[in-house]
């Protein structure tokens, strides 16, 4: 299988395409961005073809013969961390995602992009220090002697999240913003992301951005605090998320996003300096020749007609139109901004449990 990929969110700064890595496929369905899995489309179109990878279709599968995949890549990349399922779906065993982690350590010149929807899991085990003993003792057991830096693996194991892996969490609508966003503030990240997409609907992140800095009770940045100051610490606040990507759904069975949503979300980066990266449209565009009634009128008869919402000016008809013609300009304009790299950070829980 080709381990390359043309998502655009895992190529590097110059262009070098991102990679894909899979030691797991399959998955089950968790919530309503799942409903029309690109994943499981694939994956189920070979089910029963005798040979195939994807024989057992989307039937969830530990593939131990790809997890020394990355350490077989010389040139360092952006690797998107199980593309074909979720690392932390509940079938997995923790030996198992340990042993990932431990590949991830010792190929510290890639950066690992993870997104899941298990954000209790992730939160969890991240928070764990039995899982990072665990993934050192997997390391030792399994992968030393492939590669010459353990030693520089285990200085990243030494109580920091590693800083060659983004953590992210899927986020669809309202309802698992408020639910996803508050674990992942809460998991040890070195850099936190959302992944929008598909979106289904307005979402409001802002106040999940800038958290308090617990070091300072909100007076600093306390300058002979060396945490405080490493943090970031601006005003007494600490910005906790890097990156939002947004994006509609592909697929025949694709629904609209309103663009209000994504300009919102666009906007509201914007104003807290978190990097926005405008993945698609997908089959859904702007009607441009249609009336714009200050509704927004999808095609499937869905309408959101929020008088509360910014940028409701901006609502409009879709039409669906092809995820190639939709493209990927957003009120004309390319966003692919990447986030700036960061120093390993601690997670909203353990500031409040080091107090
Ligand atoms: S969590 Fe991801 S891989 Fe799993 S079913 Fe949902 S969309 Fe598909």
């Amino acid at each position: 299988m080709a381990d390359t990929t043309s998502i655009e969110w895992t190529r590097s700064e110059d262009g070098t395409p991102g990679a894909t890595w899979n030691p797991v496929t399959g998955c089950t369905k968790i919530s309503e961005g799942c409903d029309h899995c690109y994943a499981e489309t694939f994956a189920e179109r070979w089910r029963g073809t005798s040979g195939h990878h994807f024989e057992q279709g989307f039937d969830l599968t530990l593939r131990p013969d790809r997890l020394r995949l990355p350490l077989t890549w010389h040139k360092p990349r952006r690797v998107f961390l199980n593309s074909m399922s979720d690392l932390f779906h509940q079938d997995i065993p923790d030996a198992y995602i340990a042993k990932v982690f431990a590949v991830m350590a010792i190929a510290g010149k890639h950066t690992f992009q993870i997104l899941t929807k298990r954000h209790a899991r992730m939160r969890a085990l991240l928070s764990s220090p039995s899982f990072w003993h665990q993934v050192a003792h997997e390391g030792r057991e399994h992968f030393i002697g492939c590669q010459q830096d353990w030693l520089a693996a285990g200085a990243m194991l030494g109580g920091q999240p590693l800083p060659n892996v983004w953590l992210g969490v899927s986020v669809e609508n309202q309802r698992w913003a408020d639910i996803r966003i508050p674990a992942l503030l809460e998991t040890p990240a070195a850099l936190r992301f959302l992944s929008c997409e598909p979106l289904l609907g307005p979402v409001w992140i802002s106040d999940y951005i800038w958290q308090p800095c617990l070091c300072c009770d909100g007076e600093g940045p306390d300058e002979a605090c060396d945490r405080c100051v490493s943090a970031g610490c601006e005003g007494g606040h600490r910005r906790m998320l890097d990156w939002v990507i947004a994006g509609g759904e592909s697929g025949h069975r694709a629904r609209p996003m309103a663009p209000v949503w994504a300009t919102s979300l666009r906007d509201q980066c914007r104003q807290s300096h978190v990097s926005f990266f405008f993945k698609q449209w997908g089959e859904w565009a702007p009607e441009t020749h249609g009336h714009n009634n200050g509704t927004a009128v999808l095609i499937d008869g869905r309408t959101w007609n929020d008088g509360n919402a910014p940028g409701a000016s901006d609502m409009v008809r879709m039409r669906r139109v092809g995820k190639k013609n939709a493209g990927r300009l957003l009120d004309n304009q390319l966003h692919n901004a990447f986030p700036a790299p960061v120093s390993p950070r601690t997670s909203t829980l353990e500031e409040r449990t080091a107090r």
